[in-house]
């Protein structure tokens, strides 16, 4: 039996004729951790215990009847993602060792829908980076080669989805942490709506862009896995009130008539030879089926990099001031509270995040306010006004995600503003509020993968995994590297 090529709708039909236990599934997967983590470093800590006790309470509930879309499925989640009782520490020294006395509402959902908490995934640390580099206790290792990254900053989770460490897992995206990294990782990656998904219980980056969502083989699973997170939540004021509608029902339509915009901007420099070829071969593909392609143009999205990075720091800045010694994790004695605070964040803090926190407090001083952030501010509703505009012509737009596939450990470490300029593709959409997929596309020639992004309307997430399902239908790009089959 192949388990790991099964959607979580087909596991659980195995679950419920009692074919499978979650017992069983929860301990094949704990094994395949067991012997692969080691190498790969995604899981930051597995929760063995947590989880077959989670596994055999679904079984109880299975023999009793009940019925959940994730009830015995084990997930593993980004440690950004508190979980009472479990240690979330969003991979940095200073949140060593705290544990959340509540849970974040998509771990609530999540429990709801009966699912089986594996473990807690790497990230580059309070999510700021494209590599994992930035995380204080590992660098994760990309399943298809692994002297290379898996992206970041959700690395863990797509490494994990990418080797069948978990039949899918939740990640976060703030300026392209989920698709960037299931792009380079080669599976599938959905940054939905801003608000479509709470934020209550996510610890804080960039409150105006952060957005959770899934990692999955499938878009099938992807669908599943939204449907259970997604929806209307009180605790988060930027929540949107709408209803979820049944994402599996778009699996399984044509594209016929379909419109996709294409835009100019997003041919630019420094794009892969194999990476462009790959991405004219698959908007070949959704023409094959019917799609039509229109030019569009998004003539903001050179100003977006920029504008992203004073909006995320001066955010950044303002969330991270709580991590001040008293509240939560570390705590550094000092000879009064200021000297107390200053050796706390010196100790606690990593580089890239004290680079932030510095970038963010001078774009929100006065004197430079007006100058960057309320200009930053300016750009991005220019940035949002593009998109309108392109989708008065389409329906989607299709765009590559990343414009190289994923680089050496250590490449980039010393060069900040090329890791930010590869964000490029990933970022406009976050600024936008708008949904994105990462679907895998095919290879390099060095065998990398490289993923297409299909970005929709606000709220038309079903329309994108209808798209993505048809393109996963007709181009069949395995998910799992040989040697983790
Ligand atoms: N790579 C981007 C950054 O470093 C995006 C991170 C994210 O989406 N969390 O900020």
């Amino acid at each position: 039996m192949d388990i790991l090529n099964l959607t979580i709708v087909q596991l659980r039909e195995m679950l419920k004729k009692k074919e499978i236990s979650s017992v069983e599934l929860t301990g094949y997967y704990l094994d395949r951790i067991g012997k692969y983590n080691g190498e790969l470093l995604a899981y930051l800590r597995t929760t063995d215990d947590y989880a077959m006790d989670m596994a055999a309470e679904a079984d109880e509930k299975i023999a009793r009847g009940e019925d959940a879309p994730l009830l015995g499925i084990p997930l593993g989640m980004k440690d950004i993602l508190c979980t009472k009782g479990v240690e979330t520490t969003c991979a940095s020294n200073i949140l060593k060792g705290f544990v959340p006395p509540y849970d974040a509402t998509v771990i609530r959902n999540l429990k709801e829908a009966g699912f089986v908490h594996l473990g807690r995934l790497n990230m580059d640390e309070f999510a700021m980076g494209s590599s994992t580099e930035n995380s204080a206790f590992q660098t994760t290792s990309n399943p298809w080669d692994t002297s290379r990254i898996p992206g970041g900053s959700s690395g863990g989770s797509a490494a994990a989805a990418a080797s069948g460490l978990c039949v899918a897992a939740l990640g976060t995206d703030t300026g392209g942490s989920i698709r960037q990294p299931a792009s380079l990782c080669g599976v599938i990656g959905m940054k939905p709506t801003y608000g479509r998904v709470s934020r209550y219980g996510l610890i804080a980056f960039a409150s105006s862009l952060d957005q959770i969502g899934p990692f999955s083989r499938t878009v099938s699973d992807c669908a599943t896995m939204l449907g259970v997170i997604a929806g209307h939540d009180p605790m988060d004021s930027t929540s949107i009130p709408e209803p979820v509608p049944d994402y599996q029902s778009f699996l399984g339509k044509d594209i016929k008539g379909l419109r996709i915009g294409i835009p100019a901007e997003y041919f630019v420099e420094g794009m892969e030879e194999g990476v462009r070829k790959n991405y004219e071969d698959n908007l070949q593909v959704l023409k094959d089926q019917g799609a039509t392609l229109v030019d569009v143009s998004l003539p903001h999205t050179r100003h977006a990099v920029a504008t992203y990075y004073i909006i995320c720091t001066a955010e950044a800045s303002s969330n991270l001031a709580r991590y001040d010694g008293v509240k939560y994790g570390l705590r550094e004695e000092g000879k009064d509270i200021i000297d107390m605070y200053k050796k706390t964040r010196f100790k606690g803090f990593g580089k890239e995040v004290k680079r932030r926190i510095i970038l963010g407090t001078y774009v929100l001083s006065s004197g430079y306010y007006d100058a960057y952030y309320r200009k930053a501010g300016k750009v991005r509703t220019l940035i949002r006004h593009d998109f309108d505009e392109a989708f008065t012509s389409c329906d989607l737009i299709v765009t590559p995600v990343s414009p190289t596939t994923a680089f050496k450990a250590g490449e980039r470490l010393e060069d900040p503003l090329t890791m930010y300029l590869s964000d490029i593709f990933t970022i406009p959409v976050n600024l936008a509020g708008l949904p994105g997929i990462s679907i895998p596309g095919g290879f390099d020639a060095k065998g990398l993968p490289i993923g297409l992004q299909i970005i929709g309307k606000p709220l038309d997430e079903g329309r994108i995994l209808q798209a993505a399902h048809v393109f996963e239908s007709v181009k069949k790009v395995p998910t799992i590297p040989e040697r983790y089959r």
